[in-house]
Order: C-alpha cells, then structure tokens, then sequence
C-alpha cells in the first residue's frame, strides 16, 4: 500500500513509517518539524529510519496549509493515511490553546478534504484515552460516556472522531480512529514521563508526582501501538460496522467507521512505574510530590477486546520489559554524548529496539 505517514517524524510516526518501509510498503512521510520540543530529535529519528530502512520521500508541510496538501495529494495519491500529526500534550493545552484548534482541528479538515478529493482505502487518525476525561468508570470502553473532556487537547480529539465520522458518513471515507494510551519506548517524547523522569533521576533532580503520585497511567508500549497499526491498515472499516465486537447497535452509525481502545488494560501506579524506572537506571529517584493538576485524569485503563476481536491482537509488552528497551535507548541517545555516567549497565543491556 502506498501510505502517507504524518506526523512522520514524530515519536509514533517515525516508529510506524520504519516499520512499514521493512515490510516493503511505499511510504510518503509529512512533518512541519515544529518545535514544541526539540527539533533534532525529530531530525535524529528521520536518520535513524533512514538509516534501517532507506530513504523515502518526506515533507516539510504543515497540514494548516491546505494547498500544499492538496499539492502533496495531487502527486502521490496515496491508498491510506495515517494521520498522527497533532499538536500534543494535555498541559501545554492551558496555555497554548491556539496550536491545538490550528493543528488538530483546521488540520484535520483540511486532511479530510484531502482524502475526500483524492479517495483513499482507509484513513486512521489518532485520538487519545483523554477523551474519556471525567469518567471515572475503568477500564474504558469505546461504549462509554466522553462527554467531559477536561482539557482542550483532549476537546480537539473528541472532535477529530466527530469530524472523522461525519466525512465518513457523508463521503464514504473509510476511517478508524484509535485512542491511544500512554505511549512509551525508544525515541519517545521528551516531554512525557518516561523522559522526564529518566532525565530527573540521571541528573539527581526531584521528580515532580502530580497528584501525590497516585496517577494510575495504562502504559502501551510502542512496538505494540506500531502493531496494532500495521495490522489494522489493510482492513478498512465497512458501512454498518460501528461496533464490530457483539451486536452492530441500530441507534449508531452506518458509515464506515469505528474506534478503538489501544492499551493494555494493565494500569501502572506511577511509583512503582518511578520504582521500576530508577532500578533500571540504577539510581535513586527524589521524589517531589505535588497536588493534582487541572486537565490531569487521575487512572487510565483500556478495554481493548474490541481490536483484539478485530486483529487478533492486544498489547503484551510488560513495563519491565518496555522500560528497559526505553532505558537502553535514552543511555545511548542521551547519557553518553552528554558525558553523565551511566551507572549498573548490567541492569539493562537490552538493544533498542526497532
Ligand atoms: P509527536 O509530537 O512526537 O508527533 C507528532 C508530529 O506531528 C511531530 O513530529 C510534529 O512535528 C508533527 N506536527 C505537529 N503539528 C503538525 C502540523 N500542523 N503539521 C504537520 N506536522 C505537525 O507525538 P506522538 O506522541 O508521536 O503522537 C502522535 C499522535 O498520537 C498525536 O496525534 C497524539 O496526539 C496522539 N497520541 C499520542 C499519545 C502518546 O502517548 N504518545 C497518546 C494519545 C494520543
């Protein structure tokens, strides 16, 4: 299939457009490079999918700008989108709301008007467990109440599943949408967890536990998100399909369309995610904690018998396991060519995986 990636150089695009490249898809990949964090990171995991699977056209466009878009379009008519450039984090939401209509919302349309012009096979596009927001009724299924996101980067994601399912509805564009549940591993984001945390603890600083630390976060591993993906791609959803684990529901959609939990329905309290991460590191963790931040859901869970229904499949990678390929990771890309020691190698001798 030939499979326009955006978000390419993003954590989880970088890690699905190596992938597909391996298994011999024509990739196109699209990237505004922005820099809510460190653009060389993004630049390093271009190189480093470069570097494993060969080169593949990549381009510098934000998909606010709907006429490159439809440049991009035009030229390589892609069979399927994945579209997981967004503007992320549930944080920066507060302060930047702006990004978040621009990226993930004009975005987004102009990304449906694309795939409207120019019919794709399937188009998947990420959401994120924040929908859920308010409900506190875990583990979560695609059945329940989203009615109360609590921050506006979880807003725009309700949103993109509603504006997903309306083109779907209208034009018969075929779309899964997939709420993702804290993604981690090699190359991951430095503004999430594991990163923070990692680089807290490797510098012998405090490490901020909103909420006193009594988070509970379902963390999926990457290549298990990755998974999920690839095997999800050639099966496009067909009319009438919405809920396609037990009875289809008449009171919902018709249109091509569905949604998925991607999680492990294994949620981690975050000390002992701090715990597992410190051992692996082999350093002690000074722990900061700190009162409840507005737009935080305080437990994730997934209920992800929906897509193992669908694709025979659901996430297995186990924390410690995980953490280890992330830690080896983050020594080599981080800890070495800034000199910091790196301390009980033995620990996690682990190679990154791909
Ligand atoms: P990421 O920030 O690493 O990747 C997103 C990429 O999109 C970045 O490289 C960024 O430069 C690019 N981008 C942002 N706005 C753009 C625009 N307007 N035009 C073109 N490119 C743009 O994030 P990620 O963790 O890889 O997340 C990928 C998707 O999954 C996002 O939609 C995110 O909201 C969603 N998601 C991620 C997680 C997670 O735990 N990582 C959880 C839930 C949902």
């Amino acid at each position: 299939m030939k499979t326009l990636v955006t978000g390419a150089a993003g954590f989880i695009g970088a890690h699905t457009t190596l992938r597909l490249l391996r298994e011999g898809h024509e990739v196109i990949g699209l990237d505004n490079f922005n820099d809510y964090y460190d653009p060389q990171l993004k630049e390093a995991r271009v190189r480093w999918v470069q570097e494993a699977a060969g080169d593949f056209p990549l381009y510098r466009i934000d998909v606010e700008d709907h006429d490159e878009l439809e440049r991009l379009f035009a030229k390589h008519r892609p069979d399927a989108v994945i579209h997981l450039a967004a503007q992320a984090g549930v944080r920066y939401s507060l302060d930047n709301p702006r990004a978040y209509l621009d990226s993930n919302l004009a975005g987004f349309l102009n990304l449906l008007e694309a795939c409207r012009r120019h019919p794709v096979q399937h188009l998947i596009f990420a959401s994120s467990s924040s929908v859920y927001g308010a409900n506190h009724c875990t583990p979560y299924s695609e059945r329940h109440n989203t009615d109360h996101p609590l921050s506006l980067y979880a807003a725009s994601k309700k949103a993109n599943e509603a504006m997903a399912h309306s083109y779907s509805h209208l034009f018969g564009i075929p779309a899964t949408g997939l709420r993702f549940f804290t993604v981690y591993g090699p190359w991951g984001r430095p503004d999430m967890s594991p990163m923070l945390f990692a680089s807290a603890i490797s510098h012998g600083q405090p490490l901020k536990l909103f909420n006193h630390g009594e988070h509970q976060r379902d963390f999926t591993y990457i290549d298990d998100i990755v998974e999920s993906l690839v095997r999800l791609l050639p099966q496009p959803p067909s009319a009438n399909q919405y809920w396609n684990h037990g009875d289809p529901d008449p009171s919902t959609s018709a249109a091509p369309w569905r949604l998925y939990n991607i999680g492990g329905n294994r949620p981690v309290h975050l000390r002992v995610y701090v715990d597992t991460l410190a051992r692996l590191l082999g350093l002690q963790a000074q722990l900061q904690l700190l009162p409840l931040q507005p737009g935080d859901v305080i437990n994730t869970c997934a209920d992800a018998s929906a897509l193992e229904e669908a694709i025979g499949f659901t996430p297995q990678t186990s924390l410690d396991e995980g953490l280890a390929h992330f830690v080896a990771w983050f020594r080599s890309y981080y800890l070495r060519p800034l000199n910091i020691p790196v301390v009980n190698e033995q620990a996690c001798s682990l190679e990154p995986k791909g």
